[in-house]
């Protein structure tokens, strides 16, 4: 909930008590007994009112041998949502954050999009998975929105819990260190250019070719690469900001020289940072790892053409929890 909302349900005397609660729950308090700023009469009455603050809980908890934290959140109709806390070398913490239950994208080398789509999560759902992988391992630096679902489908959520992520009150994070990653859905990146919030823009191309891209992510029937460069035209010339391309790449599939080149053909003139990941193993797709030669190949031929190519870190995938595994367990 943000302030109205808090201000409304709660109906105080006093109208500076709303505020405190909302800064108690923007930083993560799961009980009104923590909110030592408030009356102790009040901290009783709320908690009558609401015997639960948070609408999660936390069903499994999985650890991955590099320091990977997969939470899985049970949410109050059952269904199920995946969230993961990456943490890096220099000890930065990215918490990877879900947007939608399932996903109905149907990309076809993404176990999530394997699963369908049940439904969109709220702002509070998205803020419990923060504040369950923070209350575990401290302070997060960043948030990716690059777990389950596609962002842009429950844009008014994710604004929703953005606000209070960036919010100075709450956890405060820079819109700089948020990112929203897209499979390609033109109408939201026009609207993200236009109404914000500033955060980061990752975009999943898997190709540039309409042909294989189509066959590997369907929203390209929808949105094609010339309406997908359209739009990052228009992001980048409200923003200014240099644009991630997120690369998954399949042995057997999209990870040719010639489809390097195909990308780098198209990215121009779009600004952009191209980030290659080779493909996490969900054993029941058709596709398979790629090889460190091709890998290495495809990345050579990016950096041949000028473009700045990372490759992923594969963190996370002890727990199925890297990049398109996530929704393992959805169904437990
Ligand atoms: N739905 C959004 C956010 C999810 S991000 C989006 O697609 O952008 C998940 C990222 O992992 C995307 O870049 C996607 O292309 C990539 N991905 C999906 N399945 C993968 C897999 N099995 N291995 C590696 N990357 C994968
Ligand atoms: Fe959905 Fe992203 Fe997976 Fe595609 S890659 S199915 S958009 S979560």
């Amino acid at each position: 909930m943000g302030l109205p909302e808090i201000a409304a349900a709660c109906s105080f005397r006093a109208a500076f008590r709303a505020r405190q609660v909302y800064h108690w729950l923007a930083r993560g308090a799961s009980s009104f007994d923590e909110m030592t700023d408030l009356p102790l009469a009040e901290r009783e009455r709320l908690s009558r009112l609401f015997p639960r603050i948070w609408s999660s809980q936390v069903a499994s908890e999985l650890e991955d041998e590099d320091g990977s934290l997969k939470l899985q959140l049970r949410l109050s109709d059952g269904a199920a949502v995946e969230c993961v806390l990456l943490e890096d070398i220099e000890g930065r913490r990215t918490a990877c954050l879900s947007s939608q239950v399932g996903c109905p994208m149907r990309c076809a080398f993404c176990k999530t999009g394997t699963l369908g789509y049940l439904r969109d999560l709220t702002p509070g759902e998205i803020m419990e998975q923060f504040h369950q992988l923070s209350s575990r391992r401290g302070q997060i630096s960043n948030v990716v929105f690059m777990g389950m679902g596609e962002p842009m489908l429950n844009l008014s959520a994710v604004r929703a819990a953005i606000a209070i992520l960036a919010d100075p009150a709450g956890p405060g994070l820079s819109l700089r260190k948020i990112t929203i990653s897209t499979s390609g859905i033109v109408p939201g990146i026009i609207d993200l250019a236009e109404r914000g919030p500033a955060v980061r823009l990752a975009v999943s191309i898997a190709a540039a070719d309409d042909d294989l891209r189509s066959a590997l992510m369907p929203v390209n029937r929808s949105h094609d690469l010339a309406a997908l460069k359209t739009a990052l035209l228009i992001y980048q010339e409200k923003t200014g900001e240099r644009i991630t391309l997120e690369l998954p790449i399949m042995g057997n599939s999209n990870a040719t020289v010639a489809d390097a080149e195909a990308l780098a053909t198209w990215s121009r003139p779009l600004k952009v940072q191209v980030n290659v990941i080779p493909w996490n193993r969900v054993p029941e797709l058709p596709f398979v790892e790629p090889t460190r030669e091709q890998v290495e190949a495809y990345i050579s031929e990016l950096e041949r053409t000028g473009l700045v190519a990372t490759r992923r870190m594969r963190r996370g995938r002890g727990v199925m929890g890297a990049c398109g595994q996530l929704g393992d367990t959805l169904r437990a």
